[in-house]
């Protein structure tokens, strides 16, 4: 075990990765994880994140455990480190045939950098393994999906508070995200037992992605508006979506318009998921149609053009997807079509899942009468998700409380839901309001801002062809230009 620490943290970046320099933003906050501080980092996406929680275990010696919300999140980064030559790497998944499982156990002291998801964190053998290790640190990766998700979806994220309560002598804890409300950052700190915690939050502004609302009637229109100005622009983009459904409808519509495009959602095989996946990452597919399913993880630098065919059910999940825009920094557009009814079609989805508080009332008493959990679940027709759920929020607050606590994360659904129609029915500047929506004001005023401050998108998309390209010769430079517009340009 090598605890010596360098003075010079320079070095040990030449040394570990071959970079002279950090990004803005990674220094400080490795600096915070190896004076053992617990650190929350709101980090912009491509601000090299990943390099925070990796070299800090150079200087400490000992496991990393990163707990991940994405089995594809976790391959890519073990087969990033791999391709770095770190052989001390694994992930305890799900994925993994039971063979595997048990090899990654059996040598479990041996791994710098050890995934797993919070499933598999909080199951007992496991946990009792992971506590046997000498960690140097914890790492949340993505983090705001604890308050995203933990409350009404992924409810053992939050028992990770329980399991870092358990630890005689915690680790540090280091919070990664690229976009933090208030909230999210209260709820991370909290479920993940912080004290006092070092923050370094920078603001989620992304200047190259220009924004524009169009208000259309409703659903037909709007796939008359994608078909025209698919068939006028290109790509690479993607189109997220309510449905499974309509993600199937729009991507057989674009086909038959000669546009390479795929649907992804959470409905389809593994395998085909897999292939969509690697087909839009080598260029082979310029549109995915996809459900909320697609994105965390997916790293593909040069995607043009984000569309919402829907009202997305929070900022927070808003300003991820059109977040996964230009990330090579080229000027790029986010879409987002709006209609008045959207707003009650995502809240009859957001809370359709949830049970209701009769439900609820209804399994405890089938449990006081001695009825296995899963059977009651089951009769009152629950769905996997629901009933984790459920389960989660009776161990910690009992029935009735659990019963009012299901009315509460319906409200806490709609309200997010009533922010982003605040947000697309509001005046003014998008870029101002988005940003608003977290507490963020812009940095700059790029030139090619919002539809409100007179974005003209043709500036920005590139035609299909140069004779369909209605802006021409004169347009040519300006195009070009606007590929090259940089944040603060004016
Ligand atoms: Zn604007």
């Amino acid at each position: 075990m090598d605890m010596t620490i360098p003075v010079n943290l320079d070095s040990l970046l030449k040394q570990v990765t071959g970079f002279d320099e950090f990004r803005a933003g990674q220094e400080e906050v490795i600096r915070s994880v190896i004076r053992g501080r617990d650190t929350i980092a709101v980090l912009p996406t491509g601000a090299g994140k990943s390099l925070c929680y990796q070299l800090p275990v150079h200087a400490l010696g000992g496991t990393v455990l990163i707990v991940s919300p994405l089995l594809s999140l976790m391959e890519d980064q073990v087969a990033q480190l791999k391709m770095q030559g770190e052989k001390r790497v694994a992930a305890l998944n799900s994925f993994l045939a039971p063979k595997e499982r048990a090899e990654v156990l059996a040598n479990l002291g041996s791994y710098r950098f050890l995934f797993t998801s919070p499933e598999m964190l909080v199951q007992p053998h496991i946990s009792k393994r992971i506590k046997q290790l000498r960690i140097a640190y914890i790492v949340a990766d993505e983090a705001h999906c604890i308050s995203q998700w933990g409350f009404d979806f992924r409810p053992d994220y939050l028992r990770m508070r329980d399991w870092l309560g358990n630890m005689e002598d915690r680790p540090p804890v280091l919070a990664l995200t690229a976009t933090a409300s208030e909230k999210a950052i209260r709820d991370i700190a909290d479920y993940l037992l912080m004290e006092q915690p070092e923050l370094f939050i920078h603001t989620p502004d992304r200047p190259n992605i220009a924004m524009e609302l169009i208000r259309l009637s409703g659903r037909e229109e709007k796939t008359e508006w994608l078909l025209d100005h698919l068939s006028q622009w290109k790509g690479p983009g993607i189109i997220y979506v309510q449905s499974r459904k309509r993600a199937e409808e729009l991507a057989g519509l674009l086909r038959s318009r000669q546009i390479v495009a795929a649907a992804f959602h959470a409905g389809m095989e593994g395998e085909d998921r897999i292939l969509v996946q690697q087909q839009f990452l080598n260029g082979e597919l310029e549109w995915i149609c996809a459900t909320n399913a697609f994105g965390m993880g997916i790293n593909k630098p040069d995607i043009r053009w984000i569309v919402h065919d829907h009202l997305p059910s929070s900022a927070a999940q808003y300003i991820q997807e059109i977040g996964r825009s230009g990330r090579d920094g080229r000027q790029s557009l986010a879409t987002l079509l709006y209609s008045e009814g959207d707003a009650d079609t995502a809240a009859f989805i957001a809370t359709d899942d949830l049970p209701e508080p009769e439900t609820v009332h209804f399994i405890g008493k089938c449990v006081a009468e001695g009825m296995d959990i899963r059977e009651a679940g089951e009769r009152a027709g629950l769905s996997e998700t629901a009933l984790r759920v459920v389960s989660y929020w009776m161990d910690r607050l009992g029935t009735e409380q659990a019963a009012i606590q299901m009315d509460r994360l319906a409200d806490t659904k709609r309200e997010e839901i009533f922010s982003m129609v605040r947000f697309a029915e509001g005046a003014g500047c998008l870029r101002s309001r988005a940003l608003g929506l977290f507490g963020y004001s812009p940095t700059v005023r790029p030139a090619l801002c919002c539809s409100e401050c007179g974005l003209d998108s043709s500036r920005i998309l590139i035609g299909r062809t140069a004779a369909r390209n209605s802006s021409g010769l004169l347009g040519w430079r300006e195009r070009i230009n606007s590929l090259f517009v940089v944040s603060g340009e004016e």
